[in-house]
């Protein structure tokens, strides 16, 4: 068995008018939020197929469809949380996550402090085991225009197991 896997995952949502704007668990404050089943939350998403990826549990529309009226709407932590129990389940536990945000607008540095504790306290790591960076696309491509959002992740997981070949 694999101890040590990693897994990727990317998002996109669109962007209009009049809709909340979710990101890593927080409602960010614009004129723009995403168009989605869900609530859009497009980070969550990203480090949900990461963590999916990790151990070739399929995507996230495999185990939350977008056609299932239990998905409407639903707060993306909760899909967060049920991926860690899957997670759990294989006997795997989170080491680190890395995000990369692509928005025009607005600049979230502000929130990414609340970003980092909501994901760590469901991913049940320390804050500093998880990163979220971000960016633009330098006004090009339908990010630029503000149009929609992206969010690539990475993910390390470890089996519990491993933790008695250290000692
Ligand atoms: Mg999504």
């Amino acid at each position: 068995m694999k101890k040590i896997r990693i897994g990727y995952g990317y998002d996109v949502h669109r962007l209009a008018e009049g809709l909340p704007l979710w990101l890593g668990g927080v409602r960010i404050p614009y004129e723009k939020g995403e168009v989605a089943h869900s609530d859009g939350d497009v980070l969550i998403h990203a480090v949900c197929d990461a963590l999916l990826g990790a151990l070739a549990l399929g995507d996230i529309g495999t185990h939350f469809p977008d056609t299932s009226d239990e998905f409407k709407g639903i707060d993306s932590k909760e899909l967060l949380r049920r991926t860690i129990f899957l997670v759990e389940e294989q006997g795997y536990c989170v080491g680190n996550i890395d995000v990369m945000l692509c928005l025009e607008n607005p600049k979230i540095k502000p929130f990414v402090a609340s970003m980092r504790e909501i994901l760590s306290s469901i991913l049940k790591v320390s804050e500093e085991d998880v990163s979220i960076k971000a960016t633009t696309r330098e006004k090009l491509g339908f990010v630029g225009r503000g149009d929609g959002v992206e969010a690539f992740a990475s993910a390390l997981l470890f089996h519990k197991d491993i933790f008695s070949l250290v000692l």
